[in-house]
């Protein structure tokens, strides 16, 4: 059966018509799949024939409401999304004046095995398809009756270890027939595989790169991050200016911080240093406590001071806001609770 949201226009186009069906089918099937229709049946101006062809050739991928919750603070949703084959993965929208932004998730779990992080303690399932990563925008826009205008891949899974499907899914998402979310809305986070940074720059789509740094150096990153020991820092810093000089556009680095681990004066005057000359913003984020991982936010004088350091040195760094703090927004957490759940754990 072939994934048929997961398909170019072209390819699409050569589907129906080696099938013998007209080339401009292709744009009604398209403007369809792009509502989030669930069946074929639902494609009413096309013809029966067409219609029992797609079914008995073809599958629509959906997300599937698991669980929905809603802040009470922010109204930022998290959805626990269920696929075909039963797996569970979590996506949170979040609105802001400018509008909607999505947080999608690519993967179900990571293999990374970051510590402080609530995904990579639970192990690694499977990649998603491109078509399952679109299907959570589907969703949720269905669901909230919204148009969604910004998308982060920052939720469950590596994307740059599914980066086939992850380039697919960009190139799908922004063009035109489909849900036409431009590049320049889309932002893209690694914790550092750094071939495929040069593989992504090669390609010069205009989306944002943001690198999940937490460490100013080797010996402190790699006990957090074991990725670091097979991309140490300076190889991680030449990709990101090599992202920079073939693409143009400003690197974002995420830094969580962790009370005792990476926030001190010393590390900020390390990173200041490390950054020193790149054209880049710095995200302070408060790290979000995961169970079993025995890590405390930074407490705010610190996190004041640490910025401070940063800002002297010329480095343009914000600490983010932090969204949805009832709901367990950052991702990995509701799907972690709701299988121990379900195991009885
Ligand atoms: N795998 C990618 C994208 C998903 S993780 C990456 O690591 O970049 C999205 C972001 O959330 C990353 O910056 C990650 O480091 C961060 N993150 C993970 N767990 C966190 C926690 N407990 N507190 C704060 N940020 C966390
Ligand atoms: Fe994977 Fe990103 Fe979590 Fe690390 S922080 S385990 S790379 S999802």
């Amino acid at each position: 059966m072939t994934n048929i949201k997961s398909l170019y226009k072209s390819e699409l186009e050569e589907f129906i018509t080696s099938n013998g069906f007209p080339r401009f089918r292709a744009g009604q099937i398209l403007s369809w799949l792009g509502k989030g229709v669930t069946s074929f049946d639902e494609m009413r101006n096309l013809p029966k024939n067409l219609i029992e062809f797609l079914r008995g050739s073809c599958y629509i991928s959906v997300a599937n409401i698991e669980k929905k919750l809603v802040s009470s603070y922010d109204n930022t949703v998290k959805y626990l999304f269920r696929f075909a084959d039963g797996e569970f993965v979590e996506t949170v929208v979040m609105s802001y004046h400018h509008g909607y932004s999505i947080c999608l998730s690519t993967q179900v779990g990571c293999k990374m095995g970051c510590t402080f992080c609530a995904t990579g303690r639970s192990g690694f399932s499977r990649s998603l398809t491109a078509s399952e990563i679109l299907s959570q925008i589907e969703a949720a826009q269905k669901d909230l009756g919204v148009r969604i205008g910004n998308i982060v891949l920052m939720g469950m899974g590596e994307p740059l270890d599914n980066f086939d499907n992850v380039v697919r899914f960009l190139r799908l998402v922004s063009d035109e027939n489909g849900l036409n979310i431009g590049m320049r809305h889309i932002t893209l986070s690694t914790c550092g595989i750094v071939p495929r940074i040069y593989d992504l720059a090669k390609l010069g789509l205009a989306i944002t790169l943001s690198v999940s740094l937490h460490a100013p150096d080797d010996e402190t990153r790699s006990k957090t991050m074991p990725i670091n020991r097979k991309y140490p820092i300076p190889e991680l810093i030449r990709a990101c200016r090599d992202y920079f000089d073939a693409t143009g556009r400003r690197v974002s680095f995420e830094y969580a911080m962790i009370d005792g681990v990476n926030d001190s004066d010393i590390c900020a005057r390390k990173l200041s240093e490390l950054l020193r000359g790149l054209n880049c913003h710095v995200n302070l984020i408060p790290v979000n406590p995961v169970s079993g991982s025995g890590f405390k936010k930074s407490r705010t004088p610190r996190q004041q001071a640490f910025i401070n350091i940063l800002t002297k040195s010329g480095i343009t760094a914000t600490v983010r806001r932090t969204l949805g703090s009832d709901i367990n927004a950052s991702c990995g957490q509701l799907r972690r609770s709701h299988t121990q759940n379900d195991k009885g754990g």
